[in-house]
């Protein structure tokens, strides 16, 4: 079922998991990983990056919203790290169902007054907003173009924020990096300051960027507070490594049914696993 993304993270945020946003931008991924959630019947999130719609158009778009309504788990289709108010409006017309607003690089009134804006409009056509606080930082162009430096949301500016911009969830930063990590980062999630985090702002919380992070720390991070996780980088790195494989110099090798099954198994292995970590598994059923 189609369902907005407020009503995907309010019952993880009751049950204490977190719900996989996978971000896709190819229709064979796509496929495959909305049979894999249905298989495993765990919600999830389409994320939609502005430069991903850009190479998937709006027609595609409409063939998610089709496999959305047939699905037999609640699905929400999600702009993720909306830099524009014209993005955020694109997006409703497209029919996505929850979008997210990152003027996190900005300073925190500017940050405020873009996100507030944002709430105003999605709430006034019953979306769900998700804003951020704090800088991930990234090595690719999904995050916040050219933050290198990580700097961590704290209790306190979390609060304001969350009062002054009505946003349903906010990602945190509290020690993930967007894309894969450069080479000597090593990356330690901020447990404590997240559950600080959630004790001041009770709603869902998102972490992006998480690719790096052992797992054990992202699975305590899932039960405790944190109920939204980007997956980008992990399905992508294991659909194209098998692909390269499958591939190798073979000239006859071109048709997508002879090439595509085994790159969805791989990616699908990778995203199984993500969703048995975040505790997502099995709970479609909180949602009957
Ligand atoms: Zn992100």
């Amino acid at each position: 079922m189609l369902t907005n993304g407020d009503g995907v993270l309010k019952v993880a945020n009751e049950a204490g998991f977190a719900v996989p946003a996978f971000n896709i931008s190819d229709y064979a991924m796509f496929a495959g990983i909305a049979e894999l959630c249905e298989e495993l019947q765990a919600p999830w999130i389409v994320a939609i990056h502005p430069d991903e719609y850009d190479h998937i158009g709006p027609d595609m778009i409409k063939a998610i919203l089709a496999r959305a309504y047939r699905s037999s788990v609640p699905m929400a289709i999600h702009l993720d790290h909306g830099g524009t108010y014209e993005q955020v409006l694109t997006s409703i017309q497209n029919g996505y169902t929850s979008v997210m607003i990152d003027a996190s690089v900005k300073p925190f009134e500017e940050n405020v007054a873009i996100t507030k804006k944002v709430v105003e409009t999605a709430h006034a056509v019953g979306l769900s907003v998700e804003g951020e606080l704090g800088t991930i930082g990234a090595n690719d162009s999904y995050g916040e173009s050219g933050a290198t430096e990580v700097i961590h949301t704290t209790p306190e500016d979390a609060v304001t924020f969350v009062e002054q911009t009505g946003v349903d969830s906010l990602a945190i930063a509290i020690g993930t990096f967007h894309g894969l990590y450069p080479a000597g980062m090593k990356p330690e999630l901020k447990l404590d300051l997240l559950k600080e985090i959630k004790a001041a702002v009770p709603i869902p919380l998102v972490l992006h960027g998480g690719s790096n992070n052992p797992d054990r720390e992202i699975g305590i991070a899932a039960h405790t507070g944190i109920n939204k996780i980007n997956i980008s980088s992990d399905i992508k790195v294991a659909y194209h490594s098998k692909m390269r494989e499958v591939l190798g110099d073979d000239p006859k090798l071109r048709e997508p049914l002879m090439i595509q099954p085994a790159c969805v198994e791989a990616m699908n292995v990778v995203a199984a696993q993500k969703i048995e970590l975040f505790g997502a598994a099995g709970k479609a059923e909180l949602y009957r």
